[in-house]
């Protein structure tokens, strides 16, 4: 996999890196464990895991020398000893205060730094994905799109959000998915104007949209789409407000490219919003990345003033939520390439009458 040697070429602020997170030590060893200590030098790496995960281990872990682990301190500071290490950084985002202080506590003769530098230093590796793990995006992203389809046929007036929502679930673990991305959201009617609700007994009835947000996960790997679809027929309004957002949308894939900010990329989607009056009723960013996490690097929102890169996912999820009444989202995420973006999101988005 290669990841581990390139974490040095990415992160110079000290002489070892621990790596202590579950995402991340799956990342930098493609094993999945609750537990396990990775400890990188520039030249070498060790994966220190116990008893219950170490045949699989020495299996599967080519990259770095597995060592089992029995006091886990103790070997570190042997390994450490051994590479004449001076410094050792830890992940600031993950690792806890009771953890830093046992460290500092332990490791005395050790500089240890605290700081973001390591965590960003991973985050932005892992922002950019590699053909391994766009894969297996792809292949979540298929079973979501694949689960959503039948669904459609599930829908009428009658059935209640959570109803909906425990068939898309059903049907993406039918379809393969090891997990599902997150609670999966179905809404209906009023309720879609909450834009994170959760699915109740609300029956759908017609007239009305149904929101769904949902993903698949394959192989560690997460999807992220929303559709809002309607019972019967919309209100013009609905249907105006579905078409802005499906504008927005659009104009920010086409726009999506790397050497763009997250801000500029949002500012897209929110402009063409603003100018047919909703700005108010966009209460929340454009996009996130995609990967092992719902949720990380980079963002698509009026503060990250950070360039997006060739290789990173991001989210296009544009809304407009008109408390009391309604509110439509529509989400792909695509995969910025050379010139432009790939859209991993197949399935249709013009807006479809039930
Ligand atoms: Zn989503
Ligand atoms: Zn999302």
């Amino acid at each position: 996999m290669d990841r581990l040697k390139k974490l040095f070429e990415n992160f110079s602020g000290a002489d070892c890196a621990l790596i202590t997170s579950d995402i991340n030590r799956r990342y930098f060893t493609g094993m999945k464990s609750s537990a396990g200590t990775v400890l990188v030098f520039p030249d070498k790496a060790y994966l220190l895991i116990d008893f219950r995960y170490i045949e699989k281990a020495r299996e599967t872990v080519s990259d770095a020398e597995v060592i089992e682990q029995k006091k886990l301190y103790p070997q570190i500071m042997e390994l450490v000893k051994r590479h004449g290490a001076k410094t050792m950084a830890i992940e600031s985002e993950t690792m806890t205060v009771r953890e830093l202080n046992a460290y500092r506590h332990f490791f005395r003769e050790l500089d240890i730094d605290d700081s973001d530098a390591l965590s960003n230093a991973i985050n932005a590796m892992r922002s950019v994905k590699d053909e391994e793990e766009l894969l297996c995006i792809r292949k979540a992203q298929e079973i979501a799109e694949k689960a959503y389809g039948e669904l459609l046929n599930f829908l009428r007036a009658g059935v209640t959000e959570r109803q909906a929502a425990l068939e898309l679930n059903r049907l993406m673990f039918e379809y393969g998915a090891e997990d599902i991305s997150f609670d999966t959201i179905v809404l209906s009617g009023a309720n879609t104007s909450m834009p994170h609700g959760v699915p109740s007994d609300k029956p759908m009835t017609d007239g009305e949209f149904v929101l769904m947000d949902f993903g698949a996960v394959w192989n560690g790997y997460h999807s992220d789409m929303t559709r809002t679809v309607c019972i019967g027929k919309p209100t013009d309004e609905m249907e105006r407000v579905y078409n802005i957002v499906l504008e927005a949308q659009l104009a920010a894939i086409e726009a999506a490219r790397p050497g763009i900010t997250g801000c500029e990329l949002d500012g897209i989607a929110r402009k063409i919003i603003e100018n047919s009056g909703y700005g108010e009723c966009f209460g929340h960013s454009l996009g996130h990345g995609v990967g092992l996490e719902i949720h990380e690097k980079p963002n698509a929102s009026p503060n990250y003033a950070a360039v997006l890169k060739k290789g990173e996912i991001i989210t296009v999820e544009p809304g407009i939520y008109i408390a009391g009444k309604f509110g439509v989202r529509i989400e792909d995420f695509v995969i910025l390439t050379e010139n432009g973006c790939d859209n991993l999101t197949k399935c249709a988005k013009n807006i479809i009458y039930l």
